[in-house]
């Protein structure tokens, strides 16, 4: 309970000072920044959420081939199973994500696309460019470059966006 007369984060209402919820809309005194947004749209805030995870787990198995590749030329055998086992509960807790994936032309392409060119270019980079040399630092560049334009075409672009929608309509309309 406050000690001081205090405005709503989510409505602006200035309330008593004994009171510990807003008398207009409810949304406690003491809310997070998190919990006054939810609270202002729990729909919206529950697709933000779903985003992030979802952005979150698919920027991992873009991101997976490259140390396959690396483990497969440069590390132990051990770790290559280490990270089989990784990369299988992966998509077997996220089996329904995959499965849309896998059933949506476009997400699968780009996918299978983006997967298979970050493993390209990690063999290139394995073969072709000694430890040593300058062009070290050009791949990384590009290869940052090459990231975050995979990051925008799979998470901003407008395919991407209507990608995702289908895919949360289709997850939360099931449970
Ligand atoms: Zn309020």
């Amino acid at each position: 309970m406050s000690t001081y007369r205090w405005s709503c984060g989510a409505c602006g209402l200035g309330n008593e000072a004994q009171s510990s919820v807003c008398s207009e809309c409810g949304c406690p005194s003491n809310a997070s920044t998190e919990g006054i947004e939810k609270h202002k749209d729990p729909k919206g805030f529950e697709k933000k959420k779903a985003k992030e995870g979802y952005s979150q787990k698919l920027f991992y198995l873009f991101v997976i081939p490259i140390y396959i590749v690396i483990f497969a030329f440069n590390g132990k055998q051990e770790s290559l199973i280490f990270l089989i086992i990784v990369v299988s509960v992966l998509v077997y807790k996220n089996l329904s994500l995959f499965k849309f994936i896998w059933s949506d032309r476009w997400a699968k392409n780009t996918t299978i696309g983006i997967c298979f060119s970050n493993a390209v270019v990690f063999l290139i980079r394995l073969f072709l460019i000694p430890n040593n040399s300058d062009y070290v630092w050009w791949f990384t560049l590009f290869f940052m470059t090459f990231l975050t334009a995979q990051y925008f075409y799979f998470f901003k672009s407008k395919k991407g966006i209507n990608f995702f929608i289908r895919f949360y309509n289709e997850t939360s309309n099931t449970c």
